[in-house]
């Protein structure tokens, strides 16, 4: 259920409504917005006496809420969500450019490409220190010493970092080093790592998993929101379909389709979603085309040696092309890059 106070709600007003949601055994989540502030409530196994709170001051509605998640929704928060990752605004007017090697490798090769990102336009960076490989005996990432490197890269460059925590017992360590944490693919649906993640103060980047339909994204971000953790971004990265021409099938329509009903942003990682250097590119453009807050690109500037996604990495220069023609673009769909 959410509660909508009306614009001129007071903030003893939303602190009665908060009072009387935790005095029934519940939670609520106040969610402030441009015009006004709802109250999700969550925690209840049936509905929730309305008459409770209809009558409060500064209540304007209550509204039962249908779909399966909440605070992800539409209806109870209207604007688009901007979540700033180190600064950086995800969801906003200008189109956030995440660019950085698949793995850490080795200082000289994070640094040399967070230089090369930074120099081409990129905003964000993005690396992994611990991998989920699905072979044991592939690279499985450098671990706390890819974290200090990884805090180097921001240093030299002052791009804020984003990388991937695979496990509940990692996340104080990776919270420590990085602005924002990934949650890849296949943790998706990992539920005790996504509240560990809800308990946090940092932002989560959230992955859609290989198998996953736009209802359970949505509702694997709804652990965050419900556990307190507001700053999530969504990430479409392809799913698993018969095709075989990709590594995955980008699904560009939950782009709109996510924005349609959530108010949280939504980036497209083409780099993942087709496996393939060349395929970079095009799904790029389209993904800005189709409404996109941003995008997760994999830059390498030796590919042929990478230690992880080798074929899918742009080299330095194709990245630097690709922000370019990001920026032309841009403006056609009303966004700046
Ligand atoms: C990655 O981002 O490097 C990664 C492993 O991606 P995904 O979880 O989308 O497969
Ligand atoms: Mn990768």
């Amino acid at each position: 259920m959410l509660i909508v106070m009306d614009a001129a709600a007071t903030a003893e007003d939303i602190e009665r409504v908060v009072g009387t949601v935790q005095a029934l055994g519940l939670q609520a989540h106040p969610i402030p917005g441009a015009q006004r502030t709802a109250i999700g409530i969550t925690g209840n196994r049936g509905a929730v006496d309305r008459t409770a709170f209809e009558n409060l001051p500064g209540v304007t509605e209550v509204i039962p809420v249908s779909a399966p998640y909440k605070l992800v929704s539409r209806e109870a928060k209207r604007e688009n969500t901007v979540v700033s990752i180190g600064g950086v605004p995800v969801g906003g007017e200008r189109l956030a450019i995440v660019g950085g090697p698949c793995a850490v490798e080795s200082e000289r090769q994070a640094i040399e490409i967070g230089k090369s990102v930074r120099e081409a336009g990129a905003t964000l960076y993005r690396g992994g220190a611990y991998k989920p490989r699905t072979s044991p005996y592939s690279f499985q990432g450098l671990g706390v010493e890819g974290l200090k490197i990884l805090a180097r890269v921001r240093a030299e460059t002052g791009l804020p970092i984003i990388t991937e925590v695979l496990d509940t017992e990692t996340v104080d360590v990776v919270a420590e080093h990085a602005d924002c944490l990934q949650v890849g693919a296949r943790n998706m649906q990992n539920f005790s790592l996504l509240k560990r993640l809800g308990r946090i103060r940092k932002p989560v980047l959230l992955k859609r998993g290989m198998a996953a339909t736009i209802e359970e994204l949505l509702l694997s971000a709804e652990y965050l929101l419900a556990e307190g953790n507001y700053e999530v971004v969504l990430c479409e990265r392809g799913v698993r379909t018969f095709a075989d021409h990709t590594r995955n099938t980008l699904d560009l329509s939950a782009v709109p389709y996510v924005q349609r009903i959530s108010h949280l942003p939504i980036l497209v990682d083409p780099s993942h979603g087709t496996g393939k250097r060349a395929k970079v590119l095009p799904l790029s453009r389209a993904a800005v085309a189709v409404g996109a807050d941003g995008l997760l690109i994999e830059v390498h500037n030796e590919p042929e040696h990478a230690l992880s996604d080798g074929p899918q990495a742009l080299l330095p220069e194709m990245f630097r092309e690709l922000v370019a023609e990001m920026r032309r673009l841009a403006p056609v769909v009303g966004r700046t890059a």
